[in-house]
């Protein structure tokens, strides 16, 4: 399948909205991908599948990763929602003939990251949270300027807003957040 029978299939999948943020995602990770030497074919895959399965109902998610024995924390069976970007890979690869494997941990992890990134999957991470068409957040131009000039320091403004905002809301933080956030501040202090 080429990427615009991709974009074809997934426009029926999803709400207009959610596809409008999934092709602000493609091209903000492949113009991204432009400025880091990667792959930009890869990144605009990446992109635009990341959410691929995300209106699959939540306990539809649990059943669906129990059933490929797909590992699922605590926190996951806490929030469901969360499994919708290791779902995401799976649908990726199986619905939309997907093998690359940088493709699909760019997708598996383009929620909570995780240590030691690749630069692909830096991207996704970042572009899912910069694209014009996401709603204003805080601190977001500097966050948008940054993703230009210093990846890693865009990564970890963008963990460390998320870590903040989540644990004021008292919302639960995926201890993978938490082990990338500290990750990388661990190594921007080096
Ligand atoms: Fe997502
Ligand atoms: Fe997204």
């Amino acid at each position: 399948m080429d990427r615009l029978e991709m974009r074809e299939k997934l426009k029926e999948k999803l709400p207009a909205k959610r596809f409008e943020h999934s092709l602000g995602v493609e091209y903000t990770a492949g113009t991204m991908a432009f400025m880091y030497g990667v792959d930009y074919e890869k990144a605009l895959i990446a992109g635009l599948l990341h959410d691929c399965a995300k209106y699959v109902p939540n306990d539809k998610k649990i059943s669906k990763c129990e059933k490929r024995g797909l590992p699922i924390s605590e926190c996951e069976y806490k929030n469901p929602e969360l499994l919708h970007a290791k779902l995401s890979a799976v649908y990726a690869k199986e619905k939309y003939g997907v093998t690359d494997e940088d493709i699909l941990s760019a997708i598996t992890y383009h929620t909570t990251g995780r240590p030691a990134m690749t630069t692909l999957e830096k991207i996704v991470y970042i572009a899912d949270y910069i694209e014009p068409n996401r709603t204003l957040l805080p601190e977001m131009d500097l966050i948008r300027k940054e993703a230009y000039n210093d990846l890693d320091q865009c990564l970890l403004h963008i963990l460390h807003n998320s870590v903040h905002y989540l644990c004021k809301k008292g919302a639960a933080v995926d201890p993978i957040t938490k082990e990338t956030y500290e990750y990388y501040s661990h190594l921007r202090r080096q």
